[in-house]
């Protein structure tokens, strides 16, 4: 778990894959998620003067969440017999079924607008990083639509640690992280080049956003950008090991 004082944001990490980000100061009762990764989430730091959320998953990715922009909440799934796109029924509608005298479908649902829909109408995949899908979800037919003229450009960074990391600790005014690995290895990375560049409120003019972008891209294409500076070999369990 992590936590932002001044937002009020909890953030908590799931077996699912996915972080939580509890708004706790809103008090609208609001949460979201962050779908980065690919495995478990094991650990969570958070870069509370650059507003940076690091997750760090069993994927052996570390993701760099920029917390300066807003996210959208994701909608509430809908409950429906019958996909409320084009009306056919699910598999245990039976008398929509004898009615319409047609199999029924099995239920997805559009992450984008929440509705209950069958495959046929949702056949179209698409990322939506303001709501937190950094990868391609299910979406339906007229979410696609309206998503193509959407800014699909990511709100954060992903970059290998090329261990499966069981805990994680950040140094914010060193800027360096620690992670911790499955493989017993204790790595020390200097993430000064990660946590300088944010997209503050103030400064959110078109160079500076035009800037932060280009970097963005050039770091997911080489995704390991961060540098490592220390790398201690076998933690033994018997050995304490003072660092932190
Ligand atoms: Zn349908
Ligand atoms: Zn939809």
């Amino acid at each position: 778990m992590a936590w932002d004082s001044e937002k009020q944001l909890l953030f908590s990490g799931s077996f699912d894959q996915s972080v939580i980000v509890w708004d706790i100061g809103g008090q609208q009762g609001t949460a979201y998620e962050l779908q980065g990764h690919h495995n478990k989430v094991t650990a969570l730091c958070y870069a509370s003067l650059k507003q940076q959320l690091i997750s760090g998953g069993e994927d052996s990715v570390i993701v760099f969440w920029d917390m300066t922009v807003e996210r959208k909440e994701t909608p509430e799934w809908h409950e429906s017999d019958c996909c409320q796109r084009c009306g056919r029924p699910f598999f245990w509608n039976l008398r929509a079924m004898m009615d319409q005298r047609q199999l029924g479908l099995r239920q997805h649902h559009c992450r984008y607008c929440g509705r209950a829909v069958c495959d046929r109408c949702s056949a179209g995949r698409a990322s939506i990083p303001v709501m937190g899908f950094e990868f391609d979800v299910r979406v339906c037919d007229p979410c696609l639509t309206e998503l193509k003229d959407m800014d699909h450009t990511s709100m954060a960074t992903f970059h290998d640690a090329k261990h499966s990391i069981v805990f994680m600790d950040l140094d914010e005014p060193r800027k360096q992280l620690l992670t911790v690995g499955q493989d017993r290895l204790i790595k020390v990375w200097d993430v000064s080049a990660l946590l300088h560049c944010t997209v503050t409120q103030e400064n959110r003019d078109v160079t500076v956003l035009h800037q932060c972008n280009s970097h963005r891209k050039e770091k997911r294409a080489s995704i390991v950008s961060f540098q490592l500076l220390l790398f201690f070999v076998t933690v033994q369990e018997s050995h304490h090991t003072h660092f932190v």
